[in-house]
């Protein structure tokens, strides 16, 4: 329900009530905090290096934890064909199990709103400091500013 408050001619106040027929369920804030409800759902994640904290943001179209036995599975097989195990490996620094590096940052399914989620999670993790070196963040588009801005909303640590 709205209050609509205007001057009508003679100078009083005119209040109006107006009910709102529908609500968008689709709207910027919405999509940054609800809560995913599939409990090993594909989406944007990120893996944590036990070594130096910093983080690899990435994007899967199968359950994360999938994923991420993926990316062990290149470490140990000395394979630095993704960004991460890259990092791992050239470094020499150490990763870790799912339940203490893997983090799910928005479930999502693949296609371009992936895309775009993990570009803006790739962009906060970068301006913050906290996004590895292997990890190429090139030109910052200002339509990500709310990577800068929205720290809380995306759950950037
Ligand atoms: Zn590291």
């Amino acid at each position: 329900m709205w209050l609509h408050i205007y001057p009508v001619c003679n100078g009083e106040l005119l209040l109006n009530i107006i009910n709102i027929a529908f609500c968008t369920t689709n709207t910027i804030y919405q999509q940054l905090t609800d809560k995913p409800t599939n409990t090993n759902p594909s989406g944007i994640y990120q893996l944590k290096c036990n070594t130096c904290n910093n983080a690899y943001i990435g994007q899967s179209g199968i359950s994360v934890t999938i994923r991420h036995k993926e990316h062990i599975c290149c470490i140990r097989t000395n394979n630095p064909t993704l960004a991460y195990t890259l990092h791992i490996l050239n470094n020499r620094h150490e990763y870790g199990m799912a339940e203490e590096t893997l983090k799910l940052l928005k479930s999502c399914s693949k296609g371009t709103k992936m895309y775009c989620w993990e570009t803006l999670y790739m962009q906060a993790f970068y301006q913050h400091n906290l996004l590895i070196a292997e990890e190429q963040v090139n030109d910052i588009n200002p339509q990500y500013q709310l990577a800068y801005t929205a720290r809380d909303l995306l759950r950037v640590p």
